[in-house]
C-alpha cells in the first residue's frame, strides 16, 4: 500500500477516495485540509489574540500545533483538576507540547480557585468538570484579552453530541454545533478547527508528527453515552462510507430550523459577575453555592 510518491503509506485516508499516504504527504494533506476548513468557516484571523486550551491529550495538542504553524497568534492554557494520577500525567505532556512549539502556557489549578479538585466534586463528575472547564477557559481570555478559544473537538466529537441532542430532541443545543460561535456579553468567540476533521486523522497527525500527548483516560470518564453513539457512527460510516459527511453538511444546510428565540435573557452572575443564563451561573452554582 504505497503513497502516489512510491514512499510506503503511513495512513489510510477513507474518504472522499480511498488512498493511502506516506507520512510526509499525509502532513501536507491534513494542514491543507484544515487550512481550507479555517478559511471556509471564516474561523479566525492572524491579528487575534487565540488562547488554546490544552488538556494534554492528542487533539488539543494538534490544534496548537498547528495553529502555530499557519502563523496564528496562540497562547496555551491548561486547567489542573486535580485528578489522581490522571492530572499529573496530563500536566508533564501540556508542559512538553508548551515546551516542543515554544510558547507561552498559563496554568490555573482548580483548587487555587474554588479550594477543592473534580474528586470532591459531588455529583455528576463529567457535567460538572465540563462546566468548569467551559467557564474557567472563558475567564481567563475575557480577563486578559483574548478575542478567541480554540479547542481541538473534532468531528467525531460533535455527531455524537448532535445524535444525543436529536435522540432527547434538545431544540435549544442542536442550534448550537457550528464551527463558530460568535462572541456576545462576556463569551468570547470559540472555535472548533477540526469540526469537519474526521478523529483518526487527528490521531495520525499527532503520531507523524511526534507531538507529546497522553493517552490516559479520566476515570471518570467511561459511562459517557456519546462514547457509544461515536462508535454506532463509525460503524455506519464503515458500512455507508460518507454518511457521518452527510450528517454534518446536511446539517450545517438545515440548521435554520432549530433557530428558535431564547425564552431567557443573559444577565450577570450574582455571584462572580460572568454572564449566565440564571441568577447564579453554573459555575458558581457548583463550586460557591
Ligand atoms: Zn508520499
Ligand atoms: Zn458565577
Amino acid at each position: 500500500m504505497k503513497c502516489f510518491c512510491g514512499k510506503e503509506g503511513f495512513i489510510k485516508i477513507r474518504y472522499p477516495k480511498t488512498k493511502y499516504l506516506c507520512k510526509e504527504h499525509f502532513i501536507e494533506f491534513f494542514e491543507k485540509k484544515v487550512k481550507k476548513s479555517i478559511e471556509k468557516f471564516k474561523m479566525l484571523d492572524k491579528d487575534e489574540k487565540i488562547l488554546v486550551p490544552i488538556s494534554g491529550g492528542k487533539d488539543s495538542h494538534a490544534a496548537a500545533y498547528i495553529l502555530d504553524k499557519l502563523g496564528y497568534n496562540i497562547e496555551l492554557f491548561h486547567i489542573n483538576l486535580g485528578i489522581k494520577g490522571f492530572s499529573e500525567e496530563s500536566l508533564k505532556k501540556v508542559k512538553e507540547l508548551a515546551e516542543f512549539i515554544d510558547k507561552p502556557l498559563h496554568i490555573i489549578n482548580l483548587k487555587d480557585v474554588v479550594g477543592k479538585t473534580i474528586e470532591d466534586a459531588k455529583g455528576k463528575k463529567c457535567s460538572i468538570c465540563g462546566i468548569t472547564k467551559r467557564y474557567l477557559m472563558n475567564k481567563f481570555g475575557y480577563d486578559n484579552g483574548f478575542d478567541a478559544i480554540v479547542t481541538g473537538h473534532n468531528m467525531d466529537d460533535e455527531l455524537s453530541f448532535m445524535l444525543n441532542n436529536i435522540l432527547n430532541w434538545s431544540i435549544r443545543y442542536l442550534a448550537k454545533h457550528l464551527p463558530v460561535l460568535p462572541a456576545h456579553d462576556k463569551f468570547l468567540k470559540k472555535v472548533k478547527i477540526f469540526y469537519e476533521i474526521e478523529e483518526y486523522l487527528i490521531l495520525g497527525y499527532a503520531n507523524a508528527l511526534n507531538l507529546p500527548y497522553t493517552t490516559a483516560k479520566c476515570k471518570f470518564a467511561e459511562k459517557a453515552i456519546t462514547i457509544k453513539h461515536r462508535e454506532y457512527l463509525n460503524k455506519l460510516e464503515k458500512e455507508k462510507p460518507g454518511i457521518k459527511y452527510q450528517f454534518l453538511y446536511g446539517y450545517l444546510k438545515n440548521r435554520h430550523l432549530f433557530d428558535v428565540e431564547e425564552d431567557f435573557k443573559f444577565r450577570e452572575c450574582q455571584i462572580c459577575g460572568m454572564t449566565s443564563a440564571g441568577r447564579i451561573c453554573s459555575f458558581c452554582r457548583v463550586w460557591r453555592r
